[in-house]
């Protein structure tokens, strides 16, 4: 027995596995004893698995294999996540589409056909890959996110939240990608943090009728051209200075900051409260704002960590701004279009990408004499996690499920999950459930699980549907070959029950997230069908996938159980750690700084690579994955092992 037979014994295996059928026998034996209720985290296969995925699927067989000895009955149901925004950009991509509009011109439904066949592009190799690994799961009867079944049921949960008064619409400010031209929700946004250098500028703000100036502090100058108010905090303490020849107003603890070891007088001190509506001249006025603006307001959230102690306000662009514009009433003024350019009123800049003009918009002001001083400023920014384009903070209409409202419920929720490692309960996770925001569901996007509510173009009466028999009720053109999907399902059309008036459904599709999430109840088409099946097989026992899904999969999971059911829907959640490159870098499918794991089963077999993955650290700490360390382990560890048994049966 030599390392080049090892892999190929393993393929002998694997086939003695398939022509006797010892994964359903090793079911068939367990029938009737007592279940532990796995539930699969459905990949996508539009791209070719990677190293991170064969860890998920060797831990994972690890722990069922290891309760199917202990006399489990262990059903191991694939799944297969379908829609969203990640698919889309690849077909784009594929297609040569640049933006929205190229789509539509293209046409939504051969659009989308494109990505329903892109998702199982793969699903041959995702197949192979898990039969050479070993997970031994049923990859012949998946539950997949784009049947009607499956969306039906995701349907149906919406309609729950929709009763409770939790599936609403809403203005918001909200993460925005610029590019894909949607908005993210908050565990989307958490995903794609990166430090950048943005310019911080010092910027004076002229007091009506006094020579005198505000100053206030900013890393966004293109924001400014939609300032409405500058905010100062009630309780901090405000001193006016003579400063190279001019007078300022800032906190006092921030001028001590600031200035320090500059020459300047005090002239005069007020508490923060006092300021309170004192009015300014406007940097900017490309368009007559409808309501008062221009005035010095009270915030609580204006703090002496950074900056003047006053903050430009620009509701529009901020969730604080936003909720200060509206204690204020102040005017929301957008300049900024969806493709994150200038609108047309905005004559100088108009067209440009507003983080382009940044600039020139400096310039302007250095030119008019109103940029005090100017750095540059290393902070954390979100980056849209798909196409890594900046994101913009915009006041859009969108539809959210109120999941701050529902934040005890899922903090107590939470207490009756087990986390392996234990301090992802109440840290990473536990801090993330207990500031749970909304959750911005809608995407203005094409392929996904439409959202079902439709709207009467008369009268405005707003319904969602809750099942395909009372769509087929409701409906007035229902179709002999229903399809789900957009562009077929946007063109049922329903009578308003108040007015009689013809209701069209809106045009949005829902997070890919709330798909996945749903998979403890969808997967079975519950509660349409299999209500008993899926009685026994909630809450999960086990799930098991890597760290970055703590605020994606295991947070939709935990919101939608605890949304309609007020539970948890796991016991016990294992996460894995990032696997890295030799050299501790983030393995990317575009850095391809990885081995194909099929080459690594031909060359050492699966089970080195296997060994080498549960025994290199704990399940839940960053691996370095290479070459080397797998051949190292067949060489001193499996075949050592070979041999000692080798030894022990010839003698
Ligand atoms: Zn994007
Ligand atoms: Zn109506």
């Amino acid at each position: 027995m030599d390392a080049k037979n090892y892999p190929r014994m393993e393929e002998e295996i694997l086939k003695y596995w398939d022509r006797n059928r010892i994964f359903e026998k090793s079911l068939k034996n367990r029938e009737g004893c007592k279940k532990f209720v796995f539930l699969e985290g459905p990949p996508t296969a539009n791209g070719l698995p990677h190293p991170g995925h064969v860890l998920t699927r060797t831990m994972k067989d690890v722990v069922l294999r290891y309760k199917t000895m202990k006399g489990f009955y262990v059903a191991r149901k694939a799944g297969w996540d379908t829609h969203g925004l990640p698919v889309e950009i690849e077909v784009e991509k594929m297609l040569g589409l640049r933006n929205k509009q190229e789509i539509e011109e293209y046409g939504i439904e051969r659009f989308n056909e494109e990505c329903k066949k892109s998702v199982f592009r793969y699903e041959e190799a995702w197949k192979e890959m898990t039969r050479r690994v070993g997970f031994w799961i049923n990859m012949d009867n998946p539950y997949i996110t784009l049947e009607n079944d499956y969306i039906e049921s995701v349907w149906w949960s919406l309609k729950e939240a929709w009763k409770k008064g939790l599936l609403f619409r809403g203005y918001k400010v909200t993460p925005y990608c610029p590019r894909c031209g949607t908005t993210l929700s908050s565990h989307e946004v958490a995903q794609g943090y990166k430090e950048v250098e943005d310019p911080s500028i010092f910027v004076k703000f002229k007091i009506k009728g006094k020579d005198e100036y505000f100053l206030a502090w900013t890393t966004t100058p293109w924001t400014l051209i939609s300032n409405v108010a500058l905010a100062v905090h009630p309780e901090e303490w405000y001193i006016k200075i003579e400063y190279e020849g001019e007078k300022l107003i800032l906190a006092e603890e921030r001028a001590a900051v600031l200035l320090k070891g500059k020459e300047y007088n005090e002239i005069d001190r007020y508490k923060g409260s006092e300021l309170e509506g004192i009015e300014y001249e406007p940097l900017y006025k490309f368009v007559e704002p409808e309501k008062k603006c221009w005035f010095v307001i009270l915030a609580d959230f204006v703090t002496m960590d950074e900056g003047t102690g006053i903050v430009h306000i620009a509701p529009a662009f901020g969730e604080e701004d936003y909720e200060a514009g509206r204690k204020y009433d102040l005017p929301v003024i957008q300049l900024v279009d969806l493709e994150g350019k200038f609108k047309e009123e905005v004559k100088p800049w108009a067209g440009k990408f507003v983080k382009d003009a940044d600039r020139e918009i400096i310039e302007d002001l250095k030119n008019r004499g109103l940029l005090v001083s100017e750095h540059k400023y290393r902070h954390q920014y979100p980056f849209c996690w798909r196409c890594d384009s900046p994101l913009l903070y915009y006041a859009i209409e969108s539809w959210f499920i109120g999941m701050s409202r529902l934040r005890e419920h899922l903090v107590k929720n939470n207490e009756k999950i087990n986390w392996y490692p234990e301090y992802i309960k109440h840290g990473r996770f536990g801090e993330f459930i207990r500031e749970a925001r909304d959750w911005a569901l809608s995407r203005k996007r094409y392929w996904g699980t439409p959202l079902p509510v439709w709207v009467c173009q008369k009268c405005g009466k707003e319904i969602c549907i809750g099942g395909i028999e009372e769509l087929r009720q409701k409906a007035t053109n229902f179709p002999e070959k229903l399809d789900l999907h957009r562009p077929y399902v946007d063109k049922i059309l329903l009578k308003c029950e108040e007015c009689g008036g013809e209701m069209k459904r809106v045009e949005e599709v829902i997070d890919a997230w709330y798909d996945s999430g749903s998979a403890p109840f969808a997967q079975w088409h519950y509660p349409f069908e299999n209500e008993k099946v899926f009685k026994e097989n909630f809450p999960a026992d086990f799930i098991c996938e890597a760290i970055d899904q703590t605020r994606g999969w295991f947070y939709s999971l935990l919101a939608i159980s605890t949304l309609l059911f007020d539970e948890a829907p796991y016991k016990n959640v294992l996460t894995l750690g990032l696997i890295l490159d030799e050299k501790g870098q983030k393995m990317s499918k575009k850095a391809r700084n990885y081995v194909e794991p099929a080459e690594i089963f031909q060359k050492y077999g699966a089970d080195a690579l296997r060994w080498y993955l549960i025994s290199a650290s704990p399940p839940w700490q960053p691996k370095r994955f290479y070459e080397k360390v797998v051949k190292d382990v067949l060489s001193k560890f499996l075949l050592t092992l070979w041999n000692v048994f080798s030894f022990y049966e010839t003698y």
